[in-house]
C-alpha cells in the first residue's frame, strides 16, 4: 500500500517529467482498490493546477485503417519538432489484464522506444462504463507530466467514437478508399463528430481510389450540418507507411487550433466537456448507490415482472419504483 510520502515522491517525479512515476500514478487511477482511489483523488487534485496545456487529438478508425502506423509516423514527425507525444490506446476487445501491452508496444515500436514518448495502453474489457472517466484523468496526467500531444486512439465503432469525441479537442477519423458503392455508406455521424478527416493508404495502386473517395468525403461534408461554422473538417490523404502526408495533417491540426483560439473556443469547448462528464458521472455513481440497496433491487425487479406479466401498465411499473425511492428519501 502506498504512503503519503510516496504520493508526494509520485507527484514531484510526476510533474518533473519521469516516466515511472507517470505511469505509477496511471495504475493508481486504474486501481480499483478503495484505498488506491482515495489516494488517485488526492493525486488528481495536486496535479490539476498543471494540465491543460497539451493538445488533445483523438483518433479513430477501424482495425486495420492504419492507426498504430499513423501513430508511429505523426508521433515520429512531433518529436522531430521537439514535442513530447504521450498516447492513450484504448482497447476495448482486450481483457484486464495481460496481451495487449506487448502487443500495442510491438505495434508501435519506434514510439515505445523514443524518451519523449509514452504509451499506456487502456484494455477496457469489462469495465466499459468507466472508461471514459479513467481516459480522461490518464490524458490530465500526462498533461502534468510535461507531455505537449495527448493522443487518445480507439477502434472506431460506435459508441466508442462518439466517447472519445467528448474527451479531445480535435478528433480525427482515419478512414480507407472504398469502393464506389462502399461510399454510399459513409457514416454521418463521422462527418458530423470529426474535425479532420484523413483517408490513409495512399500509396501504390491505392492513390487513384483515395483522390476519389477524397472528393466523396467533400461532397458528403458539404452537405452536413456543420460542428463549428468557421471550420470545414480538410478531407487529407496520408500514406502512414511512408510518412507522406503527415506534416500537412499536422498543419491542419494547428489550424483547428488557431481557430479554437478565437473567442477563448477551446476553453469553452473544454469546460463542457469537463462538465458533462462530471454530470454523467455523479447520476452513474447515484443510481449505483440507490441500485446497492437490496430493498430499491426488489422493488425495481419487482416491477419489471409486474410489467412483464401484464398486471399494471408500465407506468404505474416505473411509478411504484420512483415513489419508493423517494419515500425513501424523505424519510
Ligand atoms: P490498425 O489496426 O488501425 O492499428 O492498423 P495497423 O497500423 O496495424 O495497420 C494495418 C495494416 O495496414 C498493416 O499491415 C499496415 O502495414 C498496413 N498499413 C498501415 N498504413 C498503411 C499505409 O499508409 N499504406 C499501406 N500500403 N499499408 C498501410
Amino acid at each position: 500500500m502506498l504512503s503519503a510520502g510516496q504520493l508526494d515522491h509520485i507527484v514531484g517525479q510526476l510533474l518533473a517529467g519521469d516516466r515511472v512515476a507517470l505511469a505509477q500514478g496511471m495504475t493508481l487511477i486504474e486501481s480499483v482498490h478503495p484505498a488506491h482511489q482515495a489516494l488517485a483523488t488526492q493525486l488528481l487534485d495536486r496535479i490539476m493546477p498543471h494540465t491543460g496545456r497539451a493538445k488533445r487529438l483523438g483518433i479513430t478508425g477501424v482495425p486495420g485503417a492504419g492507426k498504430s502506423t499513423f501513430l508511429e509516423a505523426l508521433g515520429s514527425y512531433v518529436l522531430t519538432l521537439d514535442l513530447k507525444v504521450a498516447v492513450i490506446a484504448i482497447d476495448p476487445s482486450s481483457p484486464l489484464s495481460g496481451g495487449s501491452i506487448l502487443g500495442d508496444k510491438t505495434r508501435m515500436s519506434m514510439l515505445s522506444r523514443a524518451q519523449r514518448a509514452f504509451i499506456r495502453p487502456v484494455p477496457t474489457g469489462g469495465y466499459l462504463g468507466g472508461a471514459s472517466r479513467r481516459t480522461r484523468e490518464l490524458m490530465l496526467l500526462c498533461e502534468a507530466g510535461g507531455y505537449d500531444l495527448v493522443i487518445v486512439e480507439t477502434v472506431g465503432v460506435g459508441q466508442s467514437e462518439v466517447d472519445i469525441a467528448q474527451l479531445v479537442d480535435c478528433f480525427l477519423s482515419l478512414q480507407l478508399a472504398g469502393a464506389g458503392d462502399e461510399l454510399q455508406g459513409i457514416k454521418k455521424g463521422i462527418m458530423e463528430m470529426a474535425d479532420i478527416i484523413v483517408i490513409n493508404k495512399d500509396d501504390g495502386d491505392n492513390r487513384a481510389r483515395v483522390m476519389l473517395t477524397q472528393q466523396m468525403y467533400r461532397a458528403s461534408l458539404a452537405i452536413t450540418r456543420r460542428k463549428y461554422p468557421a471550420w470545414t473538417p480538410p478531407v487529407l490523404a496520408c500514406s502512414a507507411l511512408e510518412g507522406r502526408g503527415v506534416a500537412e495533417i499536422w498543419r491542419a491540426v494547428g489550424a483547428f487550433y488557431d481557430l479554437m483560439a478565437v473567442d477563448r473556443g477551446l476553453g469553452l469547448l473544454r469546460q463542457r466537456q469537463q462538465l458533462d462528464a462530471m454530470r454523467k458521472q455523479i447520476e452513474e455513481n447515484t443510481l449505483e448507490a440507490l441500485f446497492a440497496r437490496h430493498d430499491i433491487q426488489d422493488r425495481y425487479r419487482q416491477a419489471l415482472e409486474q410489467v412483464e406479466n401484464h398486471r399494471v401498465s408500465p407506468r404505474a411499473g416505473v411509478n411504484s419504483v420512483t415513489q419508493y425511492i423517494v419515500e425513501m428519501l424523505n424519510h
